[in-house]
């Protein structure tokens, strides 16, 4: 009864002033999504549960754009929807092609050659300069060289700045026997995003960034094809995040009810509001809401003079704007001030553009032009005051 070698901690109440959110991620909620992470436990024993699970379904298939029955959401941050794309997909012996210009990429690769260690899947990489996008020529004749299994290519790439065109890449890597697996995590509902049209096999994105939600719950989705690979394949992906399981415990074909793991019942709660929102909102209107208030944002960039990462305007990314920190500057110096001058929260460059570039998020409930007006005046005002 007595807790003698390590006494109770003093864990006091923390003040904490809300910044302005507009890093790459997190994004703020929805207002209603605050009120969804209150709702009652609900447990995988009875009909909400499921009715849950099925509206949060149908909800993905409209996002993705896909009539793909295997939709569903991983308990983990993005990572983990990266994670089960991959894993569920390549197998032991097989090539994985990943088109690199970010630091996603990056995350495959780590993820793919961990799994390589006991499993064997070899990565090839094929790579393009990070201010700028990749050419469907190259990926072609990548896809030719390498003859890979899948190939892995990031659709925004929120380290970067920019919008990879995917529209005509899954026709290509068919033709070569490749899937086509695709990170959306911080361009999805910012972005068009057509699965089915563009022969996508695997997506995988996140609640956190455009989704305006909390981080923690994954959703992801496959192709016939992809699919007909997961039933058809030998190798056994790790058990927390393997799709044939989980596919039974989402009732992806009808009442199957299997016990996997137990969700996380304010996840569910607030992914279902999240997309209760865009249905409202519909994509097309959050597509064209993004696009205006960040093409505003770098109308205003340009009126101070400041200075994009990525030169080619069709190659910018609608969430995410990586503007250019000007030459002398410390980019921690420049975050601290921005949060403590102003309150907003930016985040420095990651991967490529680390000590060259901030990185804002003008996406979710902020993709306004009041928040781009905000924050363009306090990126001036942060650059004027902090001169040498
Ligand atoms: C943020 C981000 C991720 C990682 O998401 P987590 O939820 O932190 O795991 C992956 N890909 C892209 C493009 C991202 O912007």
């Amino acid at each position: 009864m007595s807790a003698k070698t390590v006494p109770p901690p003093l864990i006091l109440d923390r003040k904490f002033v809300v910044p302005l959110l507009c890093g790459p991620g997190p994004c703020a909620y929805w207002p209603s999504v605050t009120e969804a992470l209150a709702k009652p436990v609900i447990t995988p024993n009875c009909d909400e549960f499921y009715n849950v699970l099925d509206d949060i379904r149908a909800g993905l298939q409209y996002v993705f754009q896909t009539k793909s029955k295997l939709v569903l959401a991983m308990s983990g941050a993005g990572h983990s929807g990266m994670e089960a794309v991959i894993s569920n997909l390549v197998a032991p012996g097989e090539t994985l092609l990943v088109a690199s210009r970010g630091m996603w990429d990056q995350r495959a690769i780590i993820i793919a050659n961990r799994l390589g260690k006991y499993n064997g899947i070899k990565t090839e990489i094929t790579s393009v300069p990070s201010n700028t996008t990749f050419s469907m020529e190259q990926l072609e004749s990548e896809l030719k060289r390498t003859r890979p299994e899948a190939m892995f290519i990031t659709f925004g790439d929120s380290s970067t700045g920019t919008i990879q065109n995917i529209e005509r890449l899954g026709d290509i890597c068919h033709k070569y026997g490749a899937l086509l697996l695709v990170d959306t995590v911080v361009s999805l509902i910012g972005v068009e995003f057509l699965m089915d049209e563009w022969g996508v096999d695997a997506v995988f994105s996140a609640t956190q960034k455009a989704f305006s939600g909390p981080a923690g719950i994954a959703p992801v989705a496959f192709s016939a094809l992809a699919e007909e690979k997961i039933n058809n394949r030998k190798h056994e992906p790790s058990f927390y995040i393997d799709i044939k399981l989980l596919a039974n415990q989402w009732n992806c074909y009808g009442d199957t009810r299997t016990y996997h793991h137990t969700l996380c019942p304010p996840m569910l709660w607030a992914l279902r509001c999240c997309l209760q929102e865009i249905v409202k909102e519909t994509l097309p209107v959050s597509w064209a809401r993004h696009a205006s208030s960040t093409a505003y944002f770098h109308q205003r960039l340009q009126e101070y003079s400041i200075e994009l990462f990525v030169p080619k305007p069709e190659e910018r990314l609608n969430t995410v704007t990586t503007v250019m920190l000007p030459e002398g500057y410390n980019h921690l110096e420049f975050h601290n001030y921005m949060r403590e001058k102003h309150n907003i929260l930016v985040l420095e460059g990651r991967g490529p553009t680390l000590g060259k570039a901030i990185r804002v998020g003008i996406m979710g409930v902020n993709a306004t032009k009041e928040v781009a007006d905000k924050v363009a005046d306090a990126l001036a005002d942060s650059i004027q005051a902090l001169r040498k």
